[in-house]
């Protein structure tokens, strides 16, 4: 399972951050999704559930996930456009010349001390 690999990465990381900032429990954590990572966010809360009971330091965390829009680049007509409604041909010129600028990426863009 895709989801439980990051999941268990993220806390991984998470209990690293809380130690090396002398934390002794994580409040908030924001997580961005991108749109076209392919990770089930529905999954993923379960994943994160799971790791909770067995990181103290997440015990009493809350995941917060946040979606990151698809965006593709069309290098024919040097113009961005939506990659979930488009796909991989430039709405504006018909190429095939693009590429994804962003929306496969999954950060953590915020970690909240208790
Ligand atoms: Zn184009």
């Amino acid at each position: 399972m895709h989801e439980m690999g990051i999941v268990l990465h993220l806390a991984k990381t998470l209990d690293q951050t809380a130690e090396e900032n002398k934390l002794t429990a994580i409040g908030r954590v924001v997580l961005q999704v991108g749109e076209v990572s392919g990770i089930m966010t529905e999954l993923f809360t379960d994943a994160w559930d799971y790791f909770k009971v067995r990181h103290p330091v997440l015990k009493d965390s809350t995941l917060v996930l946040e979606t990151i829009p698809a965006v593709t680049w069309c290098d024919h007509c040097k113009q961005t456009y939506e990659t979930v409604k488009y796909g991989k041909t430039c709405p504006y010129c018909g190429s095939g010349e693009t590429w994804l600028l962003r929306g496969n990426e999954c950060v953590i863009k915020e970690i909240e001390a208790e």
